[in-house]
């Protein structure tokens, strides 16, 4: 049985892709979601969904309870989760409005719980491909079917924030192998690795981040008009992707279980 959870991020929290919805209040042993849960089914597939930075965009990334947020997907028997966020391009040829589907993260985050097991037990959970690749390739396929200008991998660098980066730092990024950057996929991906499910990100690039000396500084409401358009095309793909996610055999669910001390 599939349930399929999506995190709305910046530019998409809304719930309206939903019919039957009911809303519910959720507690878990790492405190309280970053809102209540919104449950409902589109078409024949039962879905959760949670706005990452709650109702209001009022939680900071730093503040994000992702833990909760994890945890609570999992106890409404969330199987899979696809991850909207917004992200700044580090590459020229990853446009603002563009859709990139990572296949791998660096971790610039410092101040974020990263796992569940902090008390008895120890969980050293393989890292290497951190998206689930299924979810990805169908991710793919799809914004093909939609023509939708998608790029099929990327890494991407989650930093602390709030503050956005300096030019030296994006530079370095770039250095690295970094594609796209926001402040959100960590821990998010790594907890969901730790409870058996099944994760891709939809990142929705609004913006060259700062190392694009052509552009002017990065803005707040440059995002957030990109982000509106970007939100019509996530909506479109989501409508496709969420009947086609099958519930087969996938190593994502199966990594934790040799992984705990
Ligand atoms: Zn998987």
């Amino acid at each position: 049985m599939v349930t399929v959870g999506i995190i709305g991020g910046t530019g998409f929290d809304s719930p309206d892709i939903l019919k039957n919805i009911t809303r519910k209040k959720v507690h878990t042993p790492f405190g309280a979601p970053s809102d209540l849960v919104t449950l409902g089914t589109c078409g024949t597939v039962q879905v959760a969904i949670i706005p990452r930075h709650g109702a209001a965009h009022s939680i900071y990334p730093t503040l994000v309870n992702f833990r909760a947020n994890i945890w609570a997907l999992k106890e409404f028997g969330v199987t899979h989760i696809l991850a909207i966020t917004a992200v700044g391009s580090l590459r020229e040829e990853i446009a603002p409005g563009d859709l990139v589907f990572p296949d791998q993260f660096i971790d610039r985050t410092t101040q974020r719980k990263s796992t569940f097991y902090e008390g008895q037990e120890v969980c050293h959970i393989p890292m290497a491909d951190p998206f689930c690749e299924k979810l990805r390739s169908l991710l793919g396929k799809l914004s093909k079917q939609l023509s939708l200008k998608h790029h099929q991998q990327g890494t991407i660098i989650t930093i602390e924030g709030p503050r956005f980066s300096t030019r030296a730092e994006s530079r370095m990024f770039r250095l690295w192998g970094a594609d796209i950057i926001n402040m959100s996929t960590v821990p998010e991906v790594v907890l969901a690795r730790e409870a058996g499910i099944c994760y891709a990100t939809i990142a929705m690039s609004t913006d060259y981040d700062c190392w694009h000396e052509s552009e002017a500084p990065v803005t707040w409401e440059m995002i957030a008009r990109t982000m509106k358009q970007n939100a019509e095309h996530v909506k479109k793909l989501l409508f496709a992707a969420l009947p086609e996610i099958t519930y087969d055999s996938c190593p994502c669910r199966e990594a934790v279980k040799s992984s705990v001390l």
